[in-house]
């Protein structure tokens, strides 16, 4: 007999393409029926047949205090009583710009916007709007969002002049981006050498949580901040992931490296649509209204989607609550490493904050994405249906990373690990 997901995703299909409205979500890389979620609860979440998962998806990252959390629920219930949006300013907008502002000192103005993709695809604009240049340059496993200039494969080699990833990208609008291997500061430094004076910014995942959870070397990030100071170019950090994770100030805070724009997204918004751009005020005025730089939306700063930051914010921001969870994402990670080692199975993890990753193979280290590329995938998949057949939900994918909330505890943790110790015996 089918259970409820089946039923629904065969539903699904009929009317949504592939069933879903973001593609990881169909379970293509992992095979068999995503499973259809009806409510979550903190660390938990309930499918359309009761059974309960402890989630290390989170939504892809927004939930950063947990599902349904009252805080978050109060301020939208109250918010939402006075009225969805209004296409006006609103005072949730400057507290929450104020919040963000606290939290990473490296945001002087801020734009609010819908996405993750739309702060990205903002950034490009406006830094090239400022520095009256065209070219940008991204690193091969570094997801920005769907974004036509960004969507960019890097071909084989070393250095690539960028090829479109998808149809319906026209070669046209990739030709101004550059490509370099993720944590390889010496094939930067070589474009640099032919483009530097040309370049407009250089996109990095400061933490990369789209190959998986792969943190940049410090002198990565070091040596861009460097070659952009040299020649002029923007450095934008994509924080859409990292932020509020890999630090409560993100990455940045992490390694002490500045950018001039960070892009922000998911847990900005608490598990509501929101994106924004920031960072230093002398750039950001070179947007409209101030600057010349168009950008516009007409649900950007919505106030449910600010209720919801705020509130998510407020909580992850009190002494300790981060770095709670960021305990028990170590936790995590060592408990499953010594179920794998008792297991035979090698397994590398990375950590950053509440996001982490897990990588089984034998390989001393994962730093670029070629690296993980070479993980076993094959074990990666059985161990994906083994956890959530015993009930613990991780993303449907090698490649993405894995998040930990502040409302994992103690039973998350036990529940998870005794599956592990099941899963890890069957590999
Ligand atoms: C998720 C993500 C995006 C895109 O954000 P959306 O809200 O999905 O548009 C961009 N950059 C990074 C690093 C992301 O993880």
């Amino acid at each position: 007999m089918a259970n409820r997901s089946e039923t629904l995703f065969t539903e699904a299909q009929e009317h949504l393409v592939g069933g879903v409205n973001s593609a990881v979500r169909a379970f293509r890389s992992v095979g068999g029926t995503p499973v259809f979620m009806r409510r979550g609860e903190g660390a938990w979440i309930e499918d359309e047949d009761g059974k309960q998962y402890v989630d290390y998806v989170l939504s892809y990252g927004p939930l950063a205090i947990g599902h349904a959390h009252p805080e978050v629920v109060e301020a939208i219930s109250r918010t939402a009583a006075n009225g969805t949006s209004f296409g006006a300013p609103t005072a949730l907008e400057t507290e929450l710009a104020t919040v963000v502002k606290g939290i990473m000192p490296s945001i002087e103005r801020i734009r609010m916007v819908n996405s993750g993709t739309e702060a990205c695809l903002s950034a490009v604009r406006l830094a090239r709007g400022y520095t009256g240049r065209d070219r940008i340059l991204k690193f091969r496993g570094n997801y920005h969002g769907h974004v036509d200039a960004l969507l960019v494969e890097a071909g084989s080699g070393v250095l690539t002049l960028g090829i479109p990833g998808s149809p319906g990208v026209p070669a046209a609008v990739t030709e101004m981006t550059l490509t370099a291997p993720y944590n390889d500061i010496e094939a930067v430094r070589t474009l640099f050498e032919t483009y530097g004076d040309t370049i407009a910014a250089v996109l990095v995942e400061p933490v990369s949580g789209n190959m998986n959870c792969v943190p940049a070397l410090p002198e990565f990030l070091q040596g861009l901040r460097t070659l952009c100071d040299d020649s002029g170019a923007m450095l934008v950090f994509d924080e859409v992931m990292s932020g509020f994770r890999a630090s409560l100030g993100g990455a940045q805070g992490r390694y002490g490296v500045t950018p001039d724009l960070t892009a922000l997204g998911k847990v900005i918004g608490g598990g509501l649509p929101v994106g924004a751009l920031g960072g230093r005020a002398e750039v950001m005025d070179y947007l409209a209204p101030t600057g010349p730089v168009y950008q516009a939306g007409t649900l950007s700063g919505n106030p449910l989607a600010m209720a919801s930051g705020l509130a998510t914010l407020r909580n992850l921001s009190r002494p300790d609550v981060h770095a709670q969870a960021e305990a028990w994402t170590t936790r995590l990670l060592e408990g499953l490493q010594a179920r794998a080692r008792a297991a035979g199975i090698p397994l590398v993890t990375h950590q950053a904050g509440t996001m982490f990753g897990l990588f089984f193979t034998d390989a001393p280290s994962v730093v670029r994405f070629e690296d993980v590329a070479e993980c076993d995938g094959e074990r990666f998949v059985r161990f994906f249906h083994g956890m959530l057949e015993a009930g613990v939900y991780f993303a449907p994918s090698a490649f993405e990373a894995g998040f930990v909330s502040t409302a994992h505890d103690e039973a998350a943790l036990s529940h998870t690990l005794d599956a592990a110790e099941r899963v890890f015996a069957t590999l």
